[in-house]
């Protein structure tokens, strides 16, 4: 029982981790900014970048980084590296 527990853990772990790396954190739609701008606010509702309209996928981020200020910012990777190089 113990060792198959661990084993199914071992399984769980893995595909929550798989899930982590493929979604991404929603930027707040409540932030000043997307006051400021409905036409980001209109992108990222609709899961484009809030700048250039693009369609946001996961796998476009390099790393959990892009990841993290897509959630701040709603910014793809590419107008993320256009601003921060
Ligand atoms: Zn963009």
């Amino acid at each position: 029982m113990t060792k198959k527990y661990f084993e199914d853990l071992d399984v769980i772990n893995k595909v929550f981790k798989e899930e982590e790396e493929e979604s991404l954190p929603k930027p707040d739609m409540n932030k000043p900014v997307f006051k400021l701008y409905p036409k980001a606010a209109e992108n990222v509702k609709a899961g484009k970048c809030a700048t250039c309209g693009k369609e946001i996928k996961a796998k476009d981020f390099k790393d959990d980084l892009s990841k993290k200020e897509y959630g701040i910012s709603g910014m793809c990777q590419k107008c993320q590296d256009d601003i921060f190089g």
